[in-house]
């Protein structure tokens, strides 16, 4: 269905973060969205995307705006993402925890032994499964 003239509808701009700015959040299909920029940072690195596949978004930076986008609204609301990072500060990986994994099989808990009736691990004198004494140390 193709809607001409004054029944055209209004597609929404959804923008995702404080820092972006436009003059209307809302635009018919074809218009030319503009948007703002203006919460910039110093050794911060930006990327801008939107939802969109089907929108080119043109990313012009401007002195006195900050960076400046145009696109061309598609017919389907449009919602458009900055992601932010401090390109000074290290943070470091997930390396971290991968060296702090222990290794479960090698670790066993005091006291703890192995039924050798029904296999359950216990914790006190006699099997909680099947009621067997704990074995002595000596085989
Ligand atoms: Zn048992």
């Amino acid at each position: 269905m193709f809607l001409s003239g004054c029944g055209k509808k209004k597609y929404d701009l959804i923008l995702d973060r404080y820092g972006f700015e436009a003059k209307k959040t809302k635009y018919h299909a074809g218009e030319t969205v503009t948007v703002y920029y203006i919460m910039i940072a110093t050794d911060t690195d930006y990327s801008f995307y939107t939802d969109s596949e089907d929108v080119s978004l043109t990313q012009k930076y401007d002195g006195k705006h900050g960076y400046v986008f145009t696109f061309t609204m598609p017919e389907h609301d449009v919602r458009l993402f900055v992601d932010s990072r401090n390109s000074m500060e290290y943070i470091p990986d997930t390396a971290d925890t991968v060296y702090k994994q222990i290794d479960t099989d090698t670790v066993s808990e005091p006291g703890q032994w192995k039924c050798q009736e029904c296999g359950k691990c216990n914790e006190g004198g006699y099997c909680s499964e099947c009621g067997s004494k704990k074995p002595s140390d000596d085989k």
